[in-house]
């Protein structure tokens, strides 16, 4: 007996699964699945692997939660997105009673000093912090209960103090060595830039353990730093540019010449709203539109992708995040590591082309792949990324062995038309 798997996968001589003529061939397409006897079920194709079969088993629904699943795209195993706000509400953010205690260390509250409606509300915040000892002050402040008491048992003026200390103390996090101690377990799963930056923190956070993360990310060594590789790299593709027209459009040069100089002045001589640089940067150059030609543009354009991004440069990354909470920091590093549905026809293109919200549409990657892939398409992607072919046949072999191993979510309850089509193949 031999195992028909999800995808369209051809057998070696030995026997062993494995994908099936993985070209570049168009990055989706879409047909009508009569075989399975499913009327009107899309399947999608990525470059040979058919994703027909996982129609049929419909049990795409669970794939995010089999255990040890891994990115279709890297290959790292992803926990599910749970995790992620487990791992911060019970370890990240300080519980209750700590949060009360900083509202003192902080000096958000000063016992000697304060107004009849700021003692009200610590005094009803340290009220809260008895009853739930074991939460933080952001999961006690989003239950329910606790917003109706506030709304019917506190003044307005009280409210208005607990409000106010609210952001303070929602993104309390620890120092960072014992950041980096919680999400030391989890390293393995994240990826991409996120873990570059994780790599950077944890070398940090060694020197500065008793600052946090945002910090961290702040000292001269590491801001300034990057900051400067940051701009080498933007300049580089300025260069190319001016490069790339003087070579295949001398004609536009006089066009470019002052949109080469508003780059730069972008780039070094701005404002510090870094965040914003590399749109800025790119619409500067847009405007040459009216009077170059399309293919100028479009050779253009690809070049500008070339500006690095937070989402694949560590240096980018630093720039826009330096101004951000630890909290949030630690966050995208963590959900880095968490499984996301990446729409293989994505859906963020032109609404005639967009691709459906349906499982079949839908294939697992960690929320970096996801991210940095954005709307792509998989023939372009795979000419980034030839490691998508080999973790792509990983991924679905660990599909079929968790349903084998009968690990799969409910899959007991699938109806036997589906299973007969998902794993067993006596024929073969
Ligand atoms: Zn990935």
């Amino acid at each position: 007996m031999k195992i028909l798997p999800i995808a369209n996968i051809s057998y070696n001589t030995a026997g062993n699964r494995k994908v099936k003529d993985v070209g570049v061939s168009e990055n989706v397409s879409y047909g009508n699945s009569k075989s399975a006897g499913l009327s009107n079920a899309y399947y999608p194709l990525i470059n040979g692997i058919s994703f027909k079969k996982a129609k049929e088993a419909d049990f795409v629904d669970n794939i995010r939660d089999v255990p040890g699943i891994t990115c279709a795209c890297c290959g790292i195993e992803v926990y599910p997105y749970e995790t992620v706000s487990r791992i911060e509400d019970e370890k990240l953010l300080f519980f209750m009673p700590e949060a009360v205690k900083m509202l003192i260390t902080t000096g958000l509250f000063n016992p000697k000093q304060s107004s009849r409606a700021e003692q009200e509300a610590f005094k009803y915040l340290k009220s809260l912090s008895e009853k739930y000892p074991d939460k933080s002050f952001k999961n006690v402040m989003d239950l329910d209960s606790v917003q109706e008491e506030i709304q019917k048992e506190l003044s307005p003026e009280t409210r208005d103090k607990i409000k106010y200390y609210r952001p303070s103390l929602k993104e309390l996090c620890r120092n960072s060595k014992d950041m980096i101690e919680i999400m030391q377990p989890y390293e393995k799963h994240f990826s991409g830039v996120y873990k570059d930056v994780f790599e950077l923190l944890k070398k940090n956070s060694a020197k500065y353990p008793s600052k946090d993360f945002n910090y961290i990310l702040n000292t001269p060594n590491v801001y300034f730093r990057h900051l400067a590789k940051l701009q080498r790299q933007q300049k580089n593709v300025v260069n190319e540019i001016e490069y790339y027209t003087k070579i295949n459009y001398p004609k536009y040069q006089k066009f470019l010449k002052s949109k080469t100089k508003r780059a730069k002045d972008i780039i070094f001589d701005e404002d510090t709203i870094i965040p914003q640089k590399r749109q800025r940067i790119i619409d500067n150059y847009e405007t040459l539109s009216s009077v170059t030609s399309p293919e100028y543009m479009e050779g253009m354009r690809k070049i500008l992708s070339k500006l690095p991004k937070s989402s694949n440069s560590l240096s980018a990354f630093i720039a826009k995040y330096s101004y951000r909470s630890s909290e949030e920091i630690a966050h995208l590093i963590l959900v880095s590591g968490a499984s996301s549905e990446d729409h293989i026809k994505p859906q963020n293109r032109d609404k005639k082309d967009k691709g459906p919200d349906i499982n079949e549409n839908k294939i697992v990657m960690c929320a970096a792949c996801n991210s940095q892939r954005s709307k792509t398409s998989y023939k372009d992607w795979l000419l980034i990324h030839p490691e998508m072919v080999q973790n792509c046949q990983k991924y679905i072999d660990k599909i079929i062995d968790s349903i084998i191993s009968g690990k799969l979510v409910n899959y007991n309850d699938y109806p036997q038309k589906v299973k007969n089509h998902s794993l067993m193949n006596p024929a073969e």
